[in-house]
């Protein structure tokens, strides 16, 4: 449940309890030039800091573990070296608790609690002798008990916020999946997978805009499918939709990376080539033609359908119903004159 992959977030708090370190060394440091002059406990402790600055920077994956064994050696060493008559002593033994608090581990509190309660037990097994040393004990149980309470609590609420901060983020991701699929939807024709006639009149009025300041090569193509109503009534509309399909297939395969392919509407495509001159356009869309009109359908005994194609070359001048008008004359034209033909405006 809980995640084990090292974050820059949580590598963070690796951080800030090594800072905490430095500070304990700092403290002990101070505190030992004003009692015993021993260096002894405050070499040991800044060896460990540094082995543990050296696993933070090249063993990141155990900075965790090596930190929180650090801060039961380093309050054990601490301890272990202060006077006997210190009957604080086991307070020290806190200090792991706070760190497996910080990592949210209930296992690593349990056990720094079972290691604070049996040292409390042990300092104070040998001493108990007055009552005044019996409230101090129950006074340290009490404050161990407390903390380890509180510890429990503090890691199951952590624990609850990243759940709901997962769950959040997982329905922020639904979402822009869904929007993704959304605009998806709303741009393409579901039955050919082209381009629809809204994104067509979009791109289309974007790329005459673009025109003015930054003239390119750029023809358009109408193409409309012979006879399809005869397709409709001779095979069914659901032949005439492969139909429809395969005449798809058949512009994409032949277009480049440059044009764009739009389901206009029924039986009509169209198709908006850029950046190269007329003649490649015009063999282009002749490809187009000659591919359909050769391609057998399964669905209508092998026999083909045929399409007839308008184009005209935009040339710096002219507005978006312009250009479109032109290019229908061309296929009005085709369509008058045998159709399966392309005529160039
Ligand atoms: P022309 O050669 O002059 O273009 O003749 P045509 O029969 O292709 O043209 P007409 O406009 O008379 O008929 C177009 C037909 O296209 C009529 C309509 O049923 C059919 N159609 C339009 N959209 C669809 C579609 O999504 N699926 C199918 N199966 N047929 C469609
Ligand atoms: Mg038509
Ligand atoms: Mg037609």
């Amino acid at each position: 449940m809980f995640n084990s992959l090292y974050t820059p977030r949580q590598l963070n708090w690796n951080r800030v309890l090594l800072n905490a370190f430095w500070i304990m060394l700092l403290v002990h440091v101070i505190n030992q030039m004003y009692s015993s002059h021993s260096l002894l406990p405050d070499l040991i402790i800044l060896g460990t800091v540094l082995l543990l600055e050296c696993i933070y920077k090249w063993k990141t994956a155990f900075s965790e573990i090596s930190i929180t064994i650090g801060s039961y050696f380093i309050s054990s060493l601490i301890v272990f070296f202060l006077s006997e008559n210190i009957h604080v002593k086991p307070f020290f033994l806190l200090f792991p608790l706070l760190v497996s608090m910080i990592y949210l581990r209930t296992t690593y509190l349990i056990l720094s609690s079972t290691a604070a309660l049996l040292y409390t037990a042990a300092v104070f097994g040998t001493t108990m002798d007055s009552d005044d040393m019996r409230i101090e004990m129950i006074m340290t149980v009490s404050i161990i008990v407390a903390t380890l309470l509180t510890g429990l609590a503090v890691i199951r609420r952590g624990q609850d916020l990243i759940r709901s901060l997962e769950t959040s983020e997982k329905s922020e991701q639904d979402l822009r999946i869904q929007n993704i699929i959304m605009d998806r939807l709303s741009k393409i024709d579901p039955l050919t997978d082209l381009y629809n006639h809204k994104t067509f009149h979009e791109y289309f009025g974007w790329l005459i805009d673009h025109q003015q300041s930054n003239p390119f090569p750029m023809q358009l193509a109408i193409l409309d499918i012979d006879n399809f109503k005869k397709v409709n009534d001779t095979y069914g509309h659901w032949v005439g939709d492969i139909a429809l399909r395969q005449v798809a297939a058949t512009i994409l395969e032949n277009i480049g990376a440059d044009d764009f392919a739009a389901r206009y509407g029924g039986e009509e495509f169209v198709v908006i080539l850029t950046a190269k001159p007329l003649e490649a356009s015009h063999a282009i869309m002749d490809r187009v033609r000659a591919g359909i009109a050769g391609l057998p359908i399964a669905e209508m005994e092998g026999k083909s359908v045929t399409v007839s194609i308008g184009m005209h070359d935009f040339q710096d001048s002219g507005s978006k119903s312009f250009v479109f008008q032109k290019a229908d004359d061309a296929l009005y034209e085709a369509k008058k004159t045998g159709k399966n033909k392309l005529v160039i405006h």
